[in-house]
């Protein structure tokens, strides 16, 4: 019948769910034992973890852009000169 199926998925989730759920609760433990130090590894693992993904934003953020020596308009690199000023584009 369907519900066994539906149990199964429910199952796998749940578990994985559970599995996050432990490493994360361990996790805590290990971090709140160990009392300040635990909290700055911790924090530092979260600022590590937010360096690391806005860095690799401004990586995102950066297309094929160049900024015009003239005016610092912001202007595609197969462009020859300034969209706003006409300036030669180096
Ligand atoms: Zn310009």
């Amino acid at each position: 019948m369907s519900e066994s199926i539906d149990g199964m998925d429910t199952t796998s989730k749940a578990l994985l769910y559970l599995l996050v759920g432990i490493a994360a609760f361990f996790g805590a433990i290990i971090l709140f034992s160990l009392g300040p130090l635990g909290w700055l590894v911790g924090g530092l693992i979260i600022v590590a973890w937010l360096v690391r993904g806005s860095s690799s934003n401004s990586d995102t953020t950066t297309p094929d852009k160049t900024n015009c020596p003239e005016c610092g308009a912001r202007n595609s690199t197969d462009r020859s000169d300034c969209e706003y000023c006409d300036a030669p584009l180096s």
